[in-house]
């Protein structure tokens, strides 16, 4: 029996790892759960599967939520206290945004099995959780599900990997010219050719930010160097990523495309349960595609790999440039060509400051998405 908290609960993530829960209730027991605002979700969560104790993460939302969730019986604590909680054994975190690093740490600090969905943590502070997870015995499991796979792949003859390579369904305008890309709205962007997601990840999918965002999530979780990982384009996403050897071996994962099984292995390691995914019939599959990514038509993927290559203070521009740049799309403020030349920007400010410290991760998102903010604010006017 797993004991598990779920921190961002009511997002797409939480709501199938709580759909895998409900599949598996002897094999999991839930002992905390997170939200950001959704109150009201939380509430229903904690009674259908009995649990005490709740955090709520954006301060009014907790606020207005105290007597309500006093009612019903609820511990309400911090985010902090749910990480840290003695119960639990494992926490899965779906948490959006540098906002699920802080959480990230106190897991794997506190020596537990962090089930990371959240990539952005990985991607800002990737070198700080990997030290937190060596120094107090915990493990990051991703979620993920490229990452998954890579983690299936990777055999004990880590040693002798030639490539780690990232499969890319290719997002919702794989098939669009560079004109047509110039405009398309978002309900478009928001509509993924095969993954179910949140919004932020599905535009990072038609953008292909997403991939490069994965690319440096591989980079730190496999401790693998820049050039050895690989994107291949692969529109079905059936095979979820693939590992070369030396020897000219590859292995690849696969299954249907439905992250509860993601979710579920990070959770169950290396147990394997039935989700309700369904197996994958390769007779009706039929064939696989794969192709090289255009990365002149999504430029998103190249400033990626570049601010990979520059550093930790680059990376750092990336990820809060985009967030403030994908949020500016959703909202109609900026078109979707716009994205890249946003975040190329950001980066180009930063990528010079250096990283010493954990605090350090925080500065630099911070001013990066204030002076991304600006930016946008100058244009619009
Ligand atoms: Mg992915």
């Amino acid at each position: 029996m797993r004991n598990i908290v779920i921190l961002g609960a009511s997002g797409s993530i939480g709501r199938q790892a709580l759909e895998a829960v409900r599949l598996n209730g002897d094999k999991f027991r839930i002992v905390g759960l997170s939200v950001n605002t959704d109150v009201g979700f939380l509430i229903r969560a904690a009674k259908e599967f009995g649990v005490k104790k709740v955090a709520v993460s954006d301060d009014a939302s907790r606020k207005a939520a105290e007597t309500a969730l006093k009612a019903e019986g609820l511990k309400l604590v911090s985010v902090s206290e749910l990480c840290r909680t003695e119960e639990a054994d494992t926490v899965l975190s779906a948490v959006v945004g540098i906002a699920g690093l802080r959480p990230a740490l106190e897991v794997l600090r506190a020596g537990k099995i962090l089930a990371l969905a959240n990539k952005e943590a990985m991607i800002t502070g990737g070198r700080f959780l990997k030290r937190a997870e060596k120094e107090y015995g915990g493990k990051i499991m991703p979620v993920d599900s490229e990452h998954s796979a890579v983690m299936q792949c990777l055999s004990q003859s880590s040693k002798c990997v030639k490539n780690i390579i990232l499969t890319a369904s290719g997002g919702a305008f794989r098939d669009l010219t560079a004109e047509e890309l110039k405009n398309v709205t978002p309900e478009k962007a928001l509509l993924h050719p095969v993954w179910k997601m949140g919004k932020k990840v599905t535009v990072d999918s038609a953008t292909l930010m997403n991939k490069g965002l994965e690319v440096i999530e591989a980079m730190y979780l496999f401790d693998i160097s820049l050039d050895k990982i690989k994107v291949l384009q692969h529109r079905e996403s059936i095979i979820h990523s693939l590992v070369e050897y030396d020897d000219g071996t590859m292995l690849a994962a696969l299954s249907r495309p439905d992250m509860r099984i993601p979710i579920q292995l990070a959770l169950s390691y290396p147990e394997r349960y039935d989700v309700g995914a369904g197996g994958l019939d390769l007779a009706s599959v039929g064939c696989l595609n794969f192709g090289a990514i255009d990365c002149e038509k999504f430029p998103c993927l190249k400033i990626a790999l570049d601010a990979a290559g520059k550093g930790e203070a680059a990376i750092i521009a990336l990820n809060a440039a985009d967030e403030v740049a994908v949020k500016a799309f959703i909202d109609g403020k900026i078109a979707f060509t716009d994205i890249s030349e946003v975040v190329g920007n950001t980066v180009e400010r930063f990528s010079d400051m250096n990283v010493g410290c954990e605090e350090d991760v925080f500065n630099i998102d911070a001013l990066a998405s204030q002076y991304t903010i600006s930016n946008l604010i100058r244009e619009v006017r």
